[in-house]
């Protein structure tokens, strides 16, 4: 089955409203007219509505960067599903390396490991069923870090958060969900990984799937890779059997560098 390309662009904690607006409308004229390649942009909750507005009636479509697994009520600085698909959000990406607990770091001024939000893969999945059940696609992010690739754990590690990240969803859900293989070590350090190994763990994912779901799941069901992709690379990673887009974080805040990887999808 040939899966539809997808690149996301993950603009973390940047751009404003207005730099956010500005951004997608020079983004549009420069992807206008592809409709191979899935096409999202992840704002800050805050520009999510002002931007989804600015993107209407364009291939360009919008995602959150996180959300919650309870509809409203008192959970203060969190966002439901529901807040998403109100801005217009269609995806929303869920387990990312810097909202997982386990990249915790030491800071030496205080000499403590700050656990700065504390996601589980437990709460991954409870957020991805949510998201789910509340008219959104997950984006499901997983990877190891530096010290678990150097111990040769890569494999282990990613079987590991798979099982749980993926664990309960129904067969269709399944074949909407989007992975984003994501090595830590490689987001945001302009290390990529090599593009046979990122298609390696790609694979090795796929093949999880295919466990947990069975083969036309596996087949239909989309793997992006994410790491210091960038305007260079991209068509060396692109063009691996079992990379099917990009999760893309720093290059995508340069309208140019973000449409060229897209067209690298093509
Ligand atoms: C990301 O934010 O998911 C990411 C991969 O960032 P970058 O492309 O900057 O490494």
């Amino acid at each position: 089955m040939s899966r539809k390309p997808f690149i996301a662009g993950n603009w973390k904690m940047n751009k404003t409203i207005d730099e956010g607006i500005a951004l997608v409308n020079e983004l549009k004229p420069l992807v206008a007219g592809i409709d191979n390649v899935d096409i999202a942009v992840c704002p800050t909750f805050v520009a999510l509505a002002k931007v989804g507005d600015a993107i209407k009636g364009s291939n360009i479509t919008i995602g959150g960067q996180n959300t919650f697994w309870k509809e409203s009520g008192a959970w203060t600085s969190q966002v439901s599903p529901k807040f998403l698909v109100d801005a217009g959000c269609k995806w929303v990406i869920i387990g990312h390396s810097e909202t997982r607990g386990r990249f915790g770091t030491v800071d030496d001024e205080l000499g403590k490991v700050l656990d700065y939000f504390g996601e589980k893969d437990v709460t991954v999945n409870m957020k991805a069923k949510f998201a789910f059940e509340n008219g959104l696609i997950p984006i499901i992010a997983c990877g190891e870090m530096l010290a678990e690739r150097e111990a040769g754990k890569t494999d282990e590690v990613i079987a590991a958060q798979m099982k749980t990240d993926l664990a309960g969803f129904t067969k269709d859900q399944a074949m909407k969900m989007v992975i984003a293989y994501e090595p830590v070590w490689a987001i945001g350090t302009g290390k990529t990984c090599d593009s046979d190994e990122a298609d390696r763990v790609c694979g090795l994912i796929r093949g999880i799937v295919k466990e947990m779901y069975g083969a036309d799941v596996a087949d239909a069901v989309r793997i992006q890779y994410g790491g210091s992709m960038n305007e260079k690379n991209a068509a060396e990673l692109l063009g691996k059997p079992n990379i099917d887009g990009g999760l893309v974080g720093g290059a995508a805040l340069v309208a140019e560098k973000f449409a060229t990887i897209i067209k690298s999808a093509k």
